[in-house]
C-alpha cells in the first residue's frame, strides 16, 4: 500500500524521469519527493493498524537519523492524537517522541515523553535504556548507574558510579568519593573505568605500593581484551598530569588537568612506574599488547635496551604489530649513522604515522585517537580495540 502511495506522489508530482540510480521503490528522503506533503498523506492511512503503525513510526525514525527532528516529532505528534489509538502504540509513539526530544538535546521533554511512555506500556527493558540514556546525557550519572542496575547491564552501572565517584571528588567530598568508586567495583569487577580512576588516584597520591597492588588486581580482574585501556588510559593521565604541573601557559590541557591546577604536584616518577607496572606485566606474558606498553614504560624512564627488547618480543607474537615495529623502528635508527637530511625525513615519517588512529570500534569500524569506552557512533560499550594491525 505505501509503494503504491509513493508511485502515485511520483506521478502526480513531476514530470521527470525517476533516480535510475536508485533502486526501484527505494524512498529517497533527501530529495526527490515533498516529505512535509508525504508525511501528511501517510498519517491519513494510520489506523489502529499495528503494521501500518510500526511503518509510520519506523519513518519518523528515519527522519531522526538524518537529523530531522521536527519531522519526526510531528509523526509521533500525529500518532499519539489519533483517537481510539490502542495504548501500547500511543506508548511507543510516546517513547519514540522521548529519543526525538533526546536527540534534539530537548531533555525535559524527553523526560516528559518517556514517563507517559512508562505509564501506558510500562517499565520494559527499552524503555530503562532510553532512560538511563536521557540520564546520562544529562549529566544524572546517579540515576544512570540506577536505571542501568535495574537493566542489569554492570558494565554502564559501573562506569556511571565512576563518572558520579569523579564529580564526588571535584566537589570535594572525598569520603564519599571513595565510597562510590569502591561500589562501582563490586558492581562490576572487571570495570576498566574504576580501575582506572582508582590507579590514577594512587598515582596522584604517591601511593606505589598501593598502586602496585592495585596494578596487580586490575589486570586480573578487567577483561583481557580491555586490559590495554587500563594502561593507555593511565599513561594518558601521567601525561596530562605533568603537562598541568609545567608552569602555566600550556596550551593542551583540558578541562580535567586544569581541575587539578591548584592541586599538590607530586604523581609517581617514572622509576616508580617501571618498579611498580613493569613486574605485573611480565608475569603475563606471552602478550603482544601488554609487551608494547611495557616497552613504552621502559622507554619513558629511560630504559631504551630493555624496551627494545619487549618491543621485539611483542613483534615476535604478533608480527602485524605496526605501532610496535615503528617503535622498534625509532629506537633502533639510534644506532644509524644518518645524514641531518635522512634523519630530518625519518623523523618526520615517524611523527606522521604516530598521529594514525590506533582504536576502532569492532561493531561499527569507528577509528579514533583516544580512548572510549562506549562508542560515539553506535553506543556499543567496551567496543574499542586496539588497531594492533594497520589493515583493520
Ligand atoms: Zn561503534
Amino acid at each position: 500500500m505505501l509503494r503504491h502511495l509513493f508511485r502515485s506522489r511520483r506521478r502526480l508530482d513531476t514530470n521527470e524521469l525517476p533516480d535510475l540510480t536508485q533502486p526501484e521503490g527505494r524512498f529517497d528522503f533527501a530529495s526527490s519527493l515533498d516529505t512535509k506533503a508525504a508525511i501528511d498523506e501517510l498519517s491519513h492511512v494510520v489506523r489502529n493498524n499495528s503494521e501500518v503503525v510500526e511503518i509510520y513510526l519506523a519513518l519518523g525514525s528515519l527522519y531522526r537519523a538524518q537529523g530531522e527532528i521536527e519531522r519526526a516529532i510531528q509523526i509521533r505528534n500525529n500518532i499519539i492524537v489519533r483517537p481510539g489509538l490502542a495504548p501500547e502504540f500511543r506508548a511507543r509513539a510516546y517513547y519514540e517522541l522521548g529519543r526525538d526530544f533526546r536527540r534534539g538535546g530537548f531533555l525535559d521533554r524527553a523526560e516528559n515523553a518517556l514517563r507517559q511512555a512508562e505509564r501506558l506500556g510500562g517499565r520494559t527493558a527499552s524503555l530503562l535504556l532510553e532512560r538511563a540514556r536521557l540520564a546520562a546525557q544529562g549529566n544524572d550519572y546517579t540515576q544512570a548507574a540506577k536505571l542501568y542496575a535495574e537493566l542489569e547491564f554492570p558494565p554502564a552501572q559501573a562506569h556511571y558510579l565512576v563518572r558520579q565517584s569523579q564529580e564526588e571528588r571535584r566537589n570535594g567530598n572525598s569520603s564519599q568519593s571513595e565510597r562510590t568508586l569502591r561500589h562501582a567495583l563490586k558492581a562490576y569487577s572487571g570495570s576498566v573505568e574504576a580501575w582506572l580512576e582508582r590507579l590514577i588516584r594512587l598515582h596522584d597520591l604517591d601511593d606505589a605500593e598501593r598502586f602496585g597492588k592495585a596494578m596487580r588486581e586490575a589486570l586480573e580482574q578487567v577483561p583481557d581484551h580491555m586490559r590495554f585501556a587500563v594502561l593507555e588510559g593511565l599513561m594518558e593521565h601521567v601525561r596530562q598530569w605533568r603537562t598541568a604541573a609545567l608552569p602555566s601557559g600550556v596550551e593542551e590541557s583540558c578541562d580535567e588537568s586544569a581541575a587539578l591546577e591548584s592541586a599538590p604536584r607530586g604523581g609517581l616518577t617514572d622509576d616508580e612506574l617501571k618498579r611498580e607496572i613493569i613486574p605485573v606485566l611480565d608475569e603475563r606474558q606471552p602478550d603482544a599488547m601488554l609487551s608494547y606498553y611495557g616497552a613504552m614504560i621502559l622507554q619513558a624512564g629511560g630504559y631504551g635496551a630493555v624496551a627494545r627488547a619487549w618491543l621485539e618480543r611483542a613483534l615476535s607474537l604478533d608480527p602485524d604489530f605496526w605501532l610496535a615495529r615503528l617503535e622498534l623502528f625509532s629506537l633502533a635508527r639510534r644506532d644509524q649513522n644518518l645524514t641531518p637530511f635522512f634523519e630530518e625525513q625519518l623523523e618526520f615519517f615517524i611523527n606522521k604515522a604516530r598521529k594514525v588512529k590506533r582504536f576502532v570500534c569492532k561493531r561499527c569500524g569507528l577509528k579514533r585517537d583516544t580512548l572510549f569506552f562506549v562508542c560515539p557512533r553506535c553506543k556499543s560499550w567496551h567496543s574499542i580495540t586496539f588497531r594492533s594491525s594497520i589493515d583493520t
